[in-house]
Protein backbone atom coordinates (compact mmCIF):
# COMPACT_ATOMS: atom_id res chain seq x y z
CA UNK A 1 0.00 0.00 0.00
CA UNK A 2 1.10 3.39 -1.01
CA UNK A 3 2.22 5.67 2.20
CA UNK A 4 1.64 8.99 0.93
CA UNK A 5 -0.90 10.10 -1.51
CA UNK A 6 -2.72 13.19 -2.37
CA UNK A 7 -6.33 11.74 -2.20
CA UNK A 8 -7.70 9.24 -0.18
CA UNK A 9 -11.26 8.13 -0.97
CA UNK A 10 -13.01 6.46 1.74
CA UNK A 11 -15.60 3.55 0.21
CA UNK A 12 -15.59 1.43 -2.67
CA UNK A 13 -19.78 2.16 -3.70
CA UNK A 14 -19.85 4.25 -7.11
CA UNK A 15 -19.30 7.23 -5.48
CA UNK A 16 -15.93 6.22 -4.30
CA UNK A 17 -15.26 4.74 -7.53
CA UNK A 18 -15.94 7.34 -9.87
CA UNK A 19 -14.19 9.87 -7.76
CA UNK A 20 -11.51 7.72 -7.76
CA UNK A 21 -11.54 7.23 -11.36
CA UNK A 22 -11.98 10.87 -12.60
CA UNK A 23 -8.55 11.82 -9.56
CA UNK A 24 -6.47 9.34 -11.14
CA UNK A 25 -7.17 10.60 -14.95
CA UNK A 26 -6.30 13.78 -13.71
CA UNK A 27 -3.28 12.60 -12.59
CA UNK A 28 -3.41 12.50 -9.27
CA UNK A 29 -2.41 9.52 -6.87
CA UNK A 30 -5.12 7.84 -5.34
CA UNK A 31 -5.75 5.47 -2.57
CA UNK A 32 -9.26 3.95 -2.38
CA UNK A 33 -10.34 2.17 0.76
CA UNK A 34 -13.44 0.04 1.05
CA UNK A 35 -14.27 -1.81 4.14
CA UNK A 36 -16.07 -4.62 2.69
CA UNK A 37 -16.47 -5.21 -0.98
CA UNK A 38 -16.76 -3.01 -3.98
CA UNK A 39 -20.11 -2.02 -3.89
CA UNK A 40 -20.76 -4.31 -1.24
CA UNK A 41 -23.42 -1.63 -0.51
CA UNK A 42 -26.18 0.96 -1.05
CA UNK A 43 -24.23 0.51 -5.20
CA UNK A 44 -25.40 -2.88 -5.34
CA UNK A 45 -28.56 -3.05 -3.96
CA UNK A 46 -30.30 -0.23 -6.35
CA UNK A 47 -32.96 -0.66 -8.82
CA UNK A 48 -30.53 -0.15 -11.39
CA UNK A 49 -32.39 2.30 -13.48
CA UNK A 50 -30.47 4.68 -15.25
CA UNK A 51 -32.91 7.13 -15.57
CA UNK A 52 -33.48 11.22 -15.35
CA UNK A 53 -36.47 10.39 -12.53
CA UNK A 54 -39.56 11.06 -14.44
CA UNK A 55 -41.51 11.59 -11.07
CA UNK A 56 -38.74 14.16 -9.45
CA UNK A 57 -40.60 16.41 -12.04
CA UNK A 58 -43.05 16.64 -9.98
CA UNK A 59 -40.89 18.19 -6.84
CA UNK A 60 -39.67 20.65 -9.83
CA UNK A 61 -35.92 18.93 -9.60
CA UNK A 62 -35.40 20.05 -12.83
CA UNK A 63 -31.38 20.62 -12.84
CA UNK A 64 -31.28 17.11 -11.68
CA UNK A 65 -33.82 15.30 -14.22
CA UNK A 66 -32.00 17.48 -17.12
CA UNK A 67 -28.62 16.20 -16.27
CA UNK A 68 -29.63 12.58 -15.32
CA UNK A 69 -31.10 12.45 -18.44
CA UNK A 70 -28.43 13.61 -20.66
CA UNK A 71 -26.13 10.76 -18.35
CA UNK A 72 -28.56 8.15 -20.01
CA UNK A 73 -26.61 8.33 -23.64
CA UNK A 74 -23.34 9.10 -22.19
CA UNK A 75 -23.14 5.81 -19.63
CA UNK A 76 -24.59 4.11 -22.86
CA UNK A 77 -21.63 5.05 -25.11
CA UNK A 78 -19.31 4.56 -22.30
CA UNK A 79 -20.41 0.87 -21.32
CA UNK A 80 -22.34 -0.59 -24.16
CA UNK A 81 -22.12 -4.10 -21.89
CA UNK A 82 -23.74 -3.57 -18.88
CA UNK A 83 -25.71 -0.49 -20.03
CA UNK A 84 -29.22 -1.04 -21.82
CA UNK A 85 -32.16 1.00 -23.31
CA UNK A 86 -35.55 -0.14 -21.55
CA UNK A 87 -38.75 0.76 -22.59
CA UNK A 88 -40.95 1.75 -19.20
CA UNK A 89 -45.21 1.15 -20.08
CA UNK A 90 -47.03 3.70 -17.77
CA UNK A 91 -50.59 2.47 -17.29
CA UNK A 92 -52.86 5.42 -16.48
CA UNK A 93 -54.83 5.39 -13.94
CA UNK A 94 -57.53 8.25 -13.88
CA UNK A 95 -57.93 8.57 -10.03
CA UNK A 96 -54.25 9.01 -9.24
CA UNK A 97 -52.95 11.73 -12.15
CA UNK A 98 -55.08 13.15 -15.55
CA UNK A 99 -54.12 11.98 -18.64
CA UNK A 100 -52.66 15.95 -20.19
CA UNK A 101 -50.53 15.78 -16.36
CA UNK A 102 -48.71 12.69 -17.67
CA UNK A 103 -48.47 13.73 -20.67
CA UNK A 104 -46.66 17.06 -19.94
CA UNK A 105 -44.27 15.59 -17.57
CA UNK A 106 -43.39 12.92 -20.19
CA UNK A 107 -43.30 15.88 -22.97
CA UNK A 108 -40.99 17.46 -21.03
CA UNK A 109 -38.93 14.28 -19.65
CA UNK A 110 -38.57 13.71 -23.91
CA UNK A 111 -36.80 17.36 -24.25
CA UNK A 112 -35.26 17.86 -21.04
CA UNK A 113 -32.01 16.33 -21.74
CA UNK A 114 -30.04 15.02 -24.64
CA UNK A 115 -31.39 12.24 -26.44
CA UNK A 116 -29.69 10.70 -29.14
CA UNK A 117 -30.66 7.18 -29.27
CA UNK A 118 -33.24 6.59 -26.95
CA UNK A 119 -36.96 6.09 -28.28
CA UNK A 120 -38.99 9.35 -27.09
CA UNK A 121 -42.29 8.78 -25.19
CA UNK A 122 -45.84 7.38 -27.14
CA UNK A 123 -49.47 7.32 -26.02
CA UNK A 124 -50.38 3.59 -25.79
CA UNK A 125 -53.99 1.97 -26.29
CA UNK A 126 -53.08 -1.06 -23.75
CA UNK A 127 -56.65 -2.71 -24.62
CA UNK A 128 -54.99 -3.44 -27.67
CA UNK A 129 -51.38 -3.43 -27.97
CA UNK A 130 -49.38 -6.31 -26.64
CA UNK A 131 -48.15 -4.61 -23.44
CA UNK A 132 -51.73 -4.61 -22.35
CA UNK A 133 -51.70 -8.02 -22.07
CA UNK A 134 -50.48 -9.15 -18.81
CA UNK A 135 -52.64 -6.44 -16.91
CA UNK A 136 -55.87 -6.15 -15.58
CA UNK A 137 -58.40 -5.04 -17.19
CA UNK A 138 -59.75 -1.34 -16.85
CA UNK A 139 -56.01 -0.10 -18.22
CA UNK A 140 -57.15 1.17 -21.46
CA UNK A 141 -54.43 3.99 -21.57
CA UNK A 142 -50.97 4.32 -21.43
CA UNK A 143 -48.10 5.47 -22.04
CA UNK A 144 -44.63 4.11 -22.86
CA UNK A 145 -40.83 5.84 -22.71
CA UNK A 146 -37.37 4.96 -22.65
CA UNK A 147 -34.76 5.25 -19.95
CA UNK A 148 -31.91 2.49 -18.88
CA UNK A 149 -30.91 -0.10 -17.19
CA UNK A 150 -27.44 -1.17 -15.66
CA UNK A 151 -25.72 -4.16 -13.83
CA UNK A 152 -25.11 -1.85 -10.90
CA UNK A 153 -21.86 -3.31 -9.35
CA UNK A 154 -20.08 -3.98 -12.35
CA UNK A 155 -20.54 -0.24 -13.13
CA UNK A 156 -18.96 0.13 -9.76
CA UNK A 157 -16.13 -2.04 -10.93
CA UNK A 158 -15.68 -0.87 -13.65
CA UNK A 159 -15.14 2.63 -12.25
CA UNK A 160 -12.50 1.19 -9.94
CA UNK A 161 -10.41 -1.31 -12.82
CA UNK A 162 -10.46 2.09 -15.26
CA UNK A 163 -9.03 4.17 -11.87
CA UNK A 164 -6.33 1.67 -11.34
CA UNK A 165 -5.55 2.05 -14.87
CA UNK A 166 -4.28 5.06 -14.32
CA UNK A 167 -2.13 4.24 -11.09
CA UNK A 168 -4.99 4.03 -8.56
CA UNK A 169 -4.72 2.15 -5.56
CA UNK A 170 -7.56 0.06 -4.93
CA UNK A 171 -7.87 -1.87 -1.16
CA UNK A 172 -10.93 -3.47 -0.45
CA UNK A 173 -11.56 -5.31 3.37
CA UNK A 174 -9.75 -1.94 4.93
CA UNK A 175 -11.57 0.18 6.70
CA UNK A 176 -10.16 3.78 7.39
CA UNK A 177 -10.51 3.75 11.29
CA UNK A 178 -8.76 6.96 12.11
CA UNK A 179 -7.80 10.32 10.82
CA UNK A 180 -5.27 12.89 12.39
CA UNK A 181 -5.62 16.67 10.39
CA UNK A 182 -3.13 18.72 9.87
CA UNK A 183 -2.75 21.96 8.55
CA UNK A 184 -1.08 20.82 5.11
CA UNK A 185 -2.06 16.83 5.18
CA UNK A 186 -3.99 13.90 7.01
CA UNK A 187 -2.55 11.25 9.08
CA UNK A 188 -4.62 8.26 8.27
CA UNK A 189 -5.29 4.67 9.89
CA UNK A 190 -6.02 2.04 7.91
CA UNK A 191 -6.96 -1.70 9.50
CA UNK A 192 -6.95 -4.43 6.84
CA UNK A 193 -8.59 -7.40 7.54
CA UNK A 194 -6.56 -9.88 9.63
CA UNK A 195 -3.62 -7.08 9.35
CA UNK A 196 -1.80 -4.94 11.71
CA UNK A 197 -3.47 -1.49 11.06
CA UNK A 198 -1.32 1.01 8.72
CA UNK A 199 -0.72 4.53 8.80
CA UNK A 200 -0.79 7.25 5.15
CA UNK A 201 -0.24 10.77 4.74
CA UNK A 202 -2.34 12.14 2.02
CA UNK A 203 -3.14 15.87 1.31
CA UNK A 204 -6.94 15.28 0.93
CA UNK A 205 -9.60 12.96 2.24
CA UNK A 206 -12.67 12.11 0.11
CA UNK A 207 -15.72 10.95 2.81
CA UNK A 208 -17.61 8.72 0.20
CA UNK A 209 -18.71 6.43 2.90
CA UNK A 210 -22.70 6.50 1.63
CA UNK A 211 -25.02 5.58 5.05
CA UNK A 212 -21.53 6.02 6.73
CA UNK A 213 -20.77 9.38 5.45
CA UNK A 214 -22.31 11.33 8.90
CA UNK A 215 -19.70 8.88 10.66
CA UNK A 216 -16.39 9.16 8.71
CA UNK A 217 -17.12 12.86 8.65
CA UNK A 218 -17.48 12.98 12.51
CA UNK A 219 -13.86 10.69 12.41
CA UNK A 220 -12.49 13.00 10.34
CA UNK A 221 -13.73 16.42 11.98
CA UNK A 222 -12.89 14.74 15.74
CA UNK A 223 -16.77 16.05 16.37
CA UNK A 224 -18.27 13.24 19.22
CA UNK A 225 -21.57 12.60 17.30
CA UNK A 226 -22.32 11.71 13.41
CA UNK A 227 -22.95 14.32 11.53
CA UNK A 228 -26.93 13.80 10.81
CA UNK A 229 -28.16 12.34 7.59
CA UNK A 230 -31.56 11.12 6.10
CA UNK A 231 -31.33 7.47 5.85
CA UNK A 232 -34.27 6.12 3.20
CA UNK A 233 -34.78 2.13 3.26
CA UNK A 234 -35.55 0.50 0.41
CA UNK A 235 -36.30 -2.85 -0.24
CA UNK A 236 -36.54 -4.76 -3.89
CA UNK A 237 -37.81 -8.63 -4.52
CA UNK A 238 -37.71 -10.92 -6.99
CA UNK A 239 -40.02 -13.13 -8.40
CA UNK A 240 -40.37 -15.80 -11.33
CA UNK A 241 -41.85 -13.84 -14.95
CA UNK A 242 -44.92 -12.05 -14.33
CA UNK A 243 -45.08 -11.72 -18.34
CA UNK A 244 -42.86 -12.46 -21.33
CA UNK A 245 -41.48 -9.46 -23.21
CA UNK A 246 -38.42 -6.79 -22.09
CA UNK A 247 -40.81 -4.00 -21.58
CA UNK A 248 -41.10 -2.52 -17.50
CA UNK A 249 -43.96 -1.50 -15.90
CA UNK A 250 -44.24 1.87 -13.82
CA UNK A 251 -46.92 1.36 -11.29
CA UNK A 252 -48.75 4.92 -9.67
CA UNK A 253 -50.02 4.22 -6.39
CA UNK A 254 -52.23 5.92 -4.32
CA UNK A 255 -49.98 6.95 -1.60
CA UNK A 256 -48.48 9.12 -4.57
CA UNK A 257 -45.18 6.50 -4.98
CA UNK A 258 -44.18 4.82 -7.60
CA UNK A 259 -43.18 1.09 -7.91
CA UNK A 260 -41.02 -0.18 -10.56
CA UNK A 261 -41.39 -3.88 -12.10
CA UNK A 262 -38.24 -4.98 -13.94
CA UNK A 263 -37.25 -7.55 -16.56
CA UNK A 264 -34.10 -9.20 -14.78
CA UNK A 265 -33.66 -12.47 -16.58
CA UNK A 266 -36.07 -15.67 -15.92
CA UNK A 267 -37.52 -13.26 -13.12
CA UNK A 268 -39.23 -9.48 -12.57
CA UNK A 269 -37.11 -7.22 -10.23
CA UNK A 270 -39.92 -5.28 -8.56
CA UNK A 271 -39.09 -2.25 -6.24
CA UNK A 272 -38.89 0.45 -4.08
CA UNK A 273 -39.84 0.87 -0.84
CA UNK A 274 -39.16 4.25 1.46
CA UNK A 275 -38.61 4.20 4.69
CA UNK A 276 -37.04 6.06 7.37
CA UNK A 277 -34.53 4.03 8.83
CA UNK A 278 -32.23 4.26 11.77
CA UNK A 279 -29.94 1.56 12.52
CA UNK A 280 -27.37 -0.05 11.20
CA UNK A 281 -27.32 0.05 7.49
CA UNK A 282 -25.20 -3.12 7.08
CA UNK A 283 -28.02 -5.44 8.58
CA UNK A 284 -30.65 -4.06 6.30
CA UNK A 285 -33.16 -6.71 4.81
CA UNK A 286 -36.77 -6.41 2.49
CA UNK A 287 -39.30 -6.77 5.96
CA UNK A 288 -42.40 -8.40 5.71
CA UNK A 289 -44.49 -5.45 5.20
CA UNK A 290 -42.42 -4.22 2.60
CA UNK A 291 -42.78 -7.83 0.62
CA UNK A 292 -46.84 -7.24 1.38
CA UNK A 293 -46.74 -3.69 -0.10
CA UNK A 294 -44.86 -4.76 -3.23
CA UNK A 295 -46.80 -7.57 -3.81
CA UNK A 296 -50.13 -5.27 -3.04
CA UNK A 297 -48.93 -2.78 -6.03
CA UNK A 298 -48.43 -5.48 -8.61
CA UNK A 299 -51.79 -7.23 -7.43
CA UNK A 300 -53.28 -3.97 -8.26
CA UNK A 301 -52.11 -3.60 -11.70
CA UNK A 302 -51.23 -7.71 -12.84
CA UNK A 303 -53.54 -10.22 -13.70
CA UNK A 304 -50.54 -12.62 -12.10
CA UNK A 305 -51.71 -12.34 -8.63
CA UNK A 306 -48.24 -12.12 -6.33
CA UNK A 307 -47.90 -13.45 -2.75
CA UNK A 308 -44.71 -13.05 -0.68
CA UNK A 309 -44.37 -17.00 -1.34
CA UNK A 310 -43.22 -16.16 -4.99
CA UNK A 311 -40.78 -14.15 -4.09
CA UNK A 312 -37.07 -15.87 -4.50
CA UNK A 313 -34.88 -13.27 -3.52
CA UNK A 314 -35.13 -10.04 -1.89
CA UNK A 315 -32.78 -7.34 -0.86
CA UNK A 316 -32.54 -3.72 0.97
CA UNK A 317 -30.67 -0.66 0.59
CA UNK A 318 -30.28 2.18 2.64
CA UNK A 319 -30.02 5.65 0.76
CA UNK A 320 -28.38 8.27 2.43
CA UNK A 321 -29.62 11.62 1.48
CA UNK A 322 -29.04 15.26 1.52
CA UNK A 323 -31.64 16.20 4.10
CA UNK A 324 -33.74 18.72 2.75
CA UNK A 325 -36.08 19.09 5.46
CA UNK A 326 -38.97 17.34 3.36
CA UNK A 327 -41.56 15.13 6.22
CA UNK A 328 -41.77 12.22 3.63
CA UNK A 329 -39.18 9.97 3.02
CA UNK A 330 -40.26 9.45 -0.66
CA UNK A 331 -40.00 13.06 -1.69
CA UNK A 332 -36.86 14.10 0.12
CA UNK A 333 -34.40 15.08 -2.79
CA UNK A 334 -32.22 12.59 -4.64
CA UNK A 335 -29.39 15.12 -5.65
CA UNK A 336 -26.18 14.99 -4.36
CA UNK A 337 -24.36 17.20 -2.25
CA UNK A 338 -20.96 17.82 -1.87
CA UNK A 339 -19.32 19.86 1.28
CA UNK A 340 -16.07 20.86 0.90
CA UNK A 341 -14.29 21.64 4.18
CA UNK A 342 -10.58 23.45 3.15
CA UNK A 343 -10.55 24.87 6.92
CA UNK A 344 -7.17 23.03 7.35
CA UNK A 345 -6.19 19.62 5.22
CA UNK A 346 -9.16 19.38 3.15
CA UNK A 347 -12.14 17.08 3.34
CA UNK A 348 -14.50 16.63 0.77
CA UNK A 349 -17.68 14.81 2.13
CA UNK A 350 -20.25 13.19 0.03
CA UNK A 351 -24.12 13.43 0.38
CA UNK A 352 -26.63 11.90 -1.58
CA UNK A 353 -26.40 10.75 -5.04
CA UNK A 354 -27.95 8.65 -7.82
CA UNK A 355 -26.23 5.76 -9.36
CA UNK A 356 -27.41 7.63 -13.09
CA UNK A 357 -25.41 10.58 -11.95
CA UNK A 358 -22.12 9.55 -10.27
CA UNK A 359 -19.85 10.80 -12.87
CA UNK A 360 -21.20 14.15 -12.27
CA UNK A 361 -20.84 14.08 -9.07
CA UNK A 362 -17.41 13.41 -9.51
CA UNK A 363 -17.24 15.92 -12.12
CA UNK A 364 -18.08 18.54 -9.51
CA UNK A 365 -15.74 16.93 -6.79
CA UNK A 366 -13.15 17.71 -9.33
CA UNK A 367 -13.94 21.10 -9.69
CA UNK A 368 -13.57 21.43 -6.25
CA UNK A 369 -10.37 19.41 -5.72
CA UNK A 370 -9.02 22.13 -8.03
CA UNK A 371 -8.79 24.55 -5.52
CA UNK A 372 -6.03 22.04 -3.54
CA UNK A 373 -4.60 20.76 -7.11
CA UNK A 374 -3.33 22.37 -10.45
CA UNK A 375 -6.08 19.89 -12.26
CA UNK A 376 -6.41 19.40 -16.63
CA UNK A 377 -9.98 20.53 -17.63
CA UNK A 378 -11.56 16.93 -17.79
CA UNK A 379 -11.46 15.77 -21.87
CA UNK A 380 -14.55 16.33 -23.75
CA UNK A 381 -14.61 12.65 -25.06
CA UNK A 382 -14.23 10.67 -21.58
CA UNK A 383 -12.12 7.37 -21.98
CA UNK A 384 -14.61 4.29 -22.62
CA UNK A 385 -15.39 2.05 -19.37
CA UNK A 386 -13.04 -0.97 -19.09
CA UNK A 387 -14.89 -3.46 -21.68
CA UNK A 388 -16.83 -0.78 -23.61
CA UNK A 389 -14.02 -0.30 -26.49
CA UNK A 390 -15.95 -3.29 -28.64
CA UNK A 391 -13.96 -4.50 -32.10
CA UNK A 392 -17.44 -4.53 -33.71
CA UNK A 393 -20.13 -1.65 -34.50
CA UNK A 394 -22.39 -3.08 -31.34
CA UNK A 395 -22.78 -5.23 -28.13
CA UNK A 396 -25.12 -7.55 -31.09
CA UNK A 397 -22.73 -7.98 -33.31
CA UNK A 398 -19.67 -8.83 -30.49
CA UNK A 399 -21.72 -11.18 -29.03
CA UNK A 400 -22.49 -12.89 -32.67
CA UNK A 401 -18.98 -13.35 -33.05
CA UNK A 402 -17.99 -14.74 -29.95
CA UNK A 403 -20.56 -17.55 -30.30
CA UNK A 404 -19.21 -18.18 -33.72
CA UNK A 405 -15.51 -18.07 -32.84
CA UNK A 406 -16.17 -20.16 -29.74
CA UNK A 407 -18.76 -22.49 -30.86
CA UNK A 408 -17.58 -24.85 -28.37
CA UNK A 409 -18.74 -22.92 -25.69
CA UNK A 410 -23.01 -22.67 -24.64
CA UNK A 411 -23.86 -19.51 -26.62
CA UNK A 412 -26.28 -18.63 -23.25
CA UNK A 413 -23.35 -19.00 -21.53
CA UNK A 414 -21.28 -16.77 -23.65
CA UNK A 415 -23.57 -14.12 -24.03
CA UNK A 416 -23.43 -13.74 -20.31
CA UNK A 417 -19.67 -13.49 -20.18
CA UNK A 418 -20.00 -10.56 -22.87
CA UNK A 419 -22.75 -9.19 -20.56
CA UNK A 420 -20.55 -8.86 -17.98
CA UNK A 421 -17.12 -7.88 -19.49
CA UNK A 422 -17.70 -6.74 -23.07
CA UNK A 423 -14.34 -7.06 -25.02
CA UNK A 424 -12.53 -7.59 -21.75
CA UNK A 425 -14.22 -11.31 -23.03
CA UNK A 426 -10.72 -11.14 -24.89
CA UNK A 427 -8.34 -10.98 -21.76
CA UNK A 428 -10.67 -13.60 -19.70
CA UNK A 429 -10.78 -16.17 -22.95
CA UNK A 430 -7.03 -15.63 -24.17
CA UNK A 431 -6.15 -19.10 -25.61
CA UNK A 432 -9.49 -20.81 -24.82
CA UNK A 433 -9.51 -23.40 -27.26
CA UNK A 434 -11.97 -26.33 -26.30
CA UNK A 435 -14.37 -26.02 -23.37
CA UNK A 436 -12.16 -27.77 -20.88
CA UNK A 437 -10.16 -25.08 -20.94
CA UNK A 438 -12.84 -23.06 -18.66
CA UNK A 439 -12.59 -25.55 -15.60
CA UNK A 440 -15.36 -26.58 -13.58
CA UNK A 441 -18.98 -25.86 -14.43
CA UNK A 442 -20.83 -24.03 -11.24
CA UNK A 443 -23.78 -24.32 -12.97
CA UNK A 444 -25.90 -20.84 -14.08
CA UNK A 445 -22.92 -20.06 -16.65
CA UNK A 446 -19.96 -19.70 -14.23
CA UNK A 447 -16.87 -21.18 -14.57
CA UNK A 448 -13.91 -21.55 -12.80
CA UNK A 449 -12.02 -19.52 -15.72
CA UNK A 450 -13.89 -16.55 -14.73
CA UNK A 451 -13.98 -17.36 -11.05
CA UNK A 452 -10.04 -17.03 -11.27
CA UNK A 453 -10.63 -14.05 -13.34
CA UNK A 454 -13.01 -12.13 -11.06
CA UNK A 455 -9.88 -12.91 -8.24
CA UNK A 456 -6.78 -11.98 -10.25
CA UNK A 457 -8.80 -8.91 -12.32
CA UNK A 458 -11.75 -7.54 -9.88
CA UNK A 459 -10.76 -7.36 -6.16
CA UNK A 460 -12.77 -10.18 -5.53
CA UNK A 461 -12.19 -12.01 -2.44
CA UNK A 462 -14.88 -13.86 -0.84
CA UNK A 463 -17.65 -15.95 -2.66
CA UNK A 464 -20.29 -14.08 -2.09
CA UNK A 465 -18.17 -11.14 -4.37
CA UNK A 466 -18.64 -13.32 -7.27
CA UNK A 467 -22.05 -14.88 -6.80
CA UNK A 468 -24.07 -11.69 -6.32
CA UNK A 469 -21.86 -9.10 -7.04
CA UNK A 470 -19.17 -9.29 -9.70
CA UNK A 471 -21.71 -11.68 -11.48
CA UNK A 472 -25.46 -12.75 -9.95
CA UNK A 473 -25.01 -16.24 -10.94
CA UNK A 474 -26.07 -17.09 -7.36
CA UNK A 475 -29.66 -15.78 -8.55
CA UNK A 476 -29.72 -18.63 -10.76
CA UNK A 477 -27.61 -21.14 -8.92
CA UNK A 478 -29.65 -23.60 -6.58
CA UNK A 479 -28.27 -23.55 -2.93
CA UNK A 480 -26.16 -26.74 -3.23
CA UNK A 481 -24.31 -25.15 -6.32
CA UNK A 482 -23.47 -21.90 -4.25
CA UNK A 483 -22.52 -24.06 -1.47
CA UNK A 484 -20.45 -26.18 -4.01
CA UNK A 485 -18.75 -22.83 -5.12
CA UNK A 486 -18.33 -21.61 -2.02
CA UNK A 487 -16.44 -24.75 -1.53
CA UNK A 488 -13.94 -24.53 -4.09
CA UNK A 489 -13.59 -20.87 -3.41
CA UNK A 490 -12.64 -20.87 0.43
CA UNK A 491 -10.44 -24.08 -0.59
CA UNK A 492 -8.70 -22.06 -3.42
CA UNK A 493 -7.53 -19.34 -1.59
C1 LIG B 1 -33.28 0.94 -2.79
C2 LIG B 1 -32.48 1.86 -3.64
C3 LIG B 1 -32.76 1.97 -5.00
C4 LIG B 1 -32.00 2.84 -5.78
N1 LIG B 1 -32.23 2.87 -7.13
C5 LIG B 1 -31.50 3.68 -7.91
C6 LIG B 1 -31.68 3.66 -9.31
O1 LIG B 1 -32.44 2.88 -9.84
N2 LIG B 1 -30.95 4.53 -10.06
C7 LIG B 1 -30.07 5.39 -9.50
O2 LIG B 1 -29.48 6.17 -10.25
N3 LIG B 1 -29.82 5.39 -8.17
C8 LIG B 1 -30.50 4.55 -7.36
N4 LIG B 1 -30.28 4.50 -6.02
C9 LIG B 1 -29.25 5.38 -5.46
C10 LIG B 1 -27.85 4.78 -5.57
O3 LIG B 1 -27.88 3.40 -5.39
C11 LIG B 1 -26.97 5.41 -4.49
O4 LIG B 1 -27.02 6.81 -4.63
C12 LIG B 1 -25.52 5.01 -4.64
O5 LIG B 1 -25.37 3.62 -4.74
C13 LIG B 1 -24.73 5.52 -3.45
O6 LIG B 1 -23.39 5.17 -3.63
P1 LIG B 1 -22.28 5.55 -2.60
O7 LIG B 1 -20.98 5.24 -3.22
O8 LIG B 1 -22.49 6.96 -2.15
O9 LIG B 1 -22.58 4.64 -1.30
P2 LIG B 1 -22.31 3.09 -1.04
O10 LIG B 1 -22.52 2.27 -2.25
O11 LIG B 1 -23.06 2.71 0.17
O12 LIG B 1 -20.76 3.04 -0.74
C14 LIG B 1 -20.21 3.51 0.47
C15 LIG B 1 -19.12 2.54 0.89
O13 LIG B 1 -18.36 3.09 1.96
C16 LIG B 1 -17.84 1.99 2.69
N5 LIG B 1 -17.37 2.45 3.99
C17 LIG B 1 -18.10 2.96 5.01
N6 LIG B 1 -17.30 3.28 6.04
C18 LIG B 1 -16.02 2.98 5.67
C19 LIG B 1 -14.75 3.08 6.30
N7 LIG B 1 -14.60 3.56 7.55
N8 LIG B 1 -13.64 2.68 5.63
C20 LIG B 1 -13.74 2.17 4.37
N9 LIG B 1 -14.94 2.05 3.72
C21 LIG B 1 -16.06 2.45 4.36
C22 LIG B 1 -19.04 1.04 2.78
O14 LIG B 1 -18.64 -0.28 3.06
C23 LIG B 1 -19.67 1.21 1.40
O15 LIG B 1 -19.31 0.17 0.50
C24 LIG B 1 -30.98 3.63 -5.20
C25 LIG B 1 -30.70 3.50 -3.83
C26 LIG B 1 -31.42 2.61 -3.07
C27 LIG B 1 -31.08 2.43 -1.61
Amino acid sequence: MLKEVDVLVVGGGINGCGIANLAAQAGLSVLLVERGDLAGQTSSRSSKLVHGGLRYLETREFRLVREALAEREVLLSLAPHIVHPLTFVLPHNPSLRPAWMIRAGLMLYDHLGRRESLAPSRRLNLGRHPFGEPLKSGFGRGFSYTDCWADDARLVVLNALQASEYGASICTRTQMTAAERGRDDWCVTLERQGKAPTTIRCRVVINAAGPWAGEIAALAMGLASPVPLRLVKGSHIVVPRLYAGEQAYILQLDDSRIVFVLPYGAYNLIGTTDVDFSGDARTVSADAAEIAYLCTAVNGYFKRRLTPEDVVWSYAGVRSLYDDGTVEAARVTRDYHLKYDAAAAPLLSVYGGKLTTYRRLALSALRLLSQRFDLPLPPDAPPKLPGGVLPTADMASYMADLTRRLSFIPAADLVEMAGRHGSRCELLLAGVSSRSDLGLAFGAGLYQREAEFLRSEEWATEAEDVLWRRTKCGLRMSAAQREQFTNWWNAAV
